[in-house]
């Protein structure tokens, strides 16, 4: 749900705020539509996306105080978590807040004193009871060190979870993506290597794609969307228009209804779907197409499609290495499922970066 289109950040990754012709920055239609979609499914995760959400935090009280859904979640920069009342956050079963790593990576992308603030929100949202999943959510852009970046948000101590998001979509800034690529790679086969070291001592690192990944190795399912988006997630913007995924806020096969003429998930379900070369690719089954923008819109040509292709098989291969240990740790009790099994519902993290 895009609560607004509004921005008070202007990240080099997006720019800012949608104008106000595409997403309008208020809502434009009725909560009593919104309510009857939401509640026509049982099992409905409501996460809350802008623009910024915190910058309409009436909707979102509106929202929480007016629709029952099963869950709820936001996406937000952590700049105003003061605005919504400690009695909202503890109603939110994952929060993630966007952070890109180290200092200087956090703010050269998103703005001087953004990685403080994060992290005084983070620890604001615990002071208050937020007891639910926080989640660390980064851009990964050219300045970015997958392996120092994760592992210094892990070692903060804050966050349950480390996601990222690769900055391929629009960005045209980078220098050297090549040579960046072969870094990120080595930074992965790193994380990897990492990650099964302390779950051979009983710690499950919360690294999202890992965890992801292994997630239907060991326990099955895949061979879809991670992300949902076009399939059983949608996005409603801020004019009712219902989209596909929700940056695709201005593409036409994104639209596939309106708030107040659906009438329940059956008619959205599959709107949009991934195909070839996705469908026969070997490693569909752990990365569903990846992205559904990327894969329609195609910004960086096939060329570009296919160099991300690269890196997602990179992981992939890399996490189903040690899956068979994985699977000897949790026979042996080392580690349980319950830390594994992530996540248990869609809390918005896309799983392939
Ligand atoms: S690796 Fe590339 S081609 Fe294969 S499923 Fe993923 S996005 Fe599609
Ligand atoms: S991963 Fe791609 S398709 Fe899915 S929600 Fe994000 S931008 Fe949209």
């Amino acid at each position: 749900m895009l609560t607004t289109g509004r921005c008070n950040l202007s990240c080099k990754y997006c720019w800012g705020s949608f104008p106000p012709a595409i997403v309008p920055w208020e809502v434009q239609y009725e909560l009593e539509d919104l309510r009857l979609l939401v509640e026509s499914d049982p099992d409905a995760v409501v996460a809350f996306y802008g623009g910024e959400p915190l910058l309409n935090p009436e909707f979102i009280r509106m929202v929480m105080d007016n629709v029952r859904a099963r869950r709820f979640v936001i996406q937000t920069n952590g700049i105003l978590v003061r605005s919504l009342e400690p009695e909202y956050w503890r109603r939110f079963d994952a929060v993630l807040l966007s952070i890109d790593g180290v200092r200087e990576v956090t703010d050269f992308y998103r703005g001087r004193g953004v990685y403080d603030s994060v992290l005084a929100s983070a620890k604001w949202l615990r002071r208050v009871g937020f007891s639910g999943d926080l989640i660390a959510r980064m851009a990964l852009s050219e300045r970015g060190d997958v392996y120092r970046d994760v592992t210094h948000l892990l070692e903060l101590g804050l966050f349950d979870h480390v996601h990222w998001q690769l900055d391929v979509v629009w960005s045209d800034g980078w220098e050297d993506f090549d040579g960046w690529a072969r870094r990120y790679k080595e930074g992965l086969s790193r994380l990897v290597d990492l990650w099964i070291d302390e779950a051979r001592r009983g710690r499950v690192l919360g690294i999202v794609p890992i965890l992801g990944v292994l997630r239907v190795r060991l326990f099955g399912g895949g061979f879809r969307l991670p992300c949902g988006a076009g399939r059983d997630a949608f996005a409603i913007s801020t004019d009712g228009r219902i989209l596909a995924c929700p940056i695709a806020v201005q593409e036409s096969w994104a639209v596939v209804g309106r708030v107040g003429w659906v009438r329940g998930p059956e008619e959205l379900r599959d709107s949009v779907l991934i195909g070839e070369p996705c469908t026969s690719c070997p490693y569909y089954r752990y990365c569903g197409g990846r992205c559904l923008y990327a894969y329609r819109e195609r910004m960086w040509g096939d060329e570009g499609f296919r160099k991300v292709c690269e890196l997602t098989r990179h992981l992939i291969d890399e996490v189903l290495g040690v899956a068979p240990e994985v699977e000897e740790l949790l026979q042996a009790g080392v580690i349980r499922r319950r830390e594994v099994d992530y996540p248990g519902f869609n809390n918005t993290t896309e799983i392939i970066p």
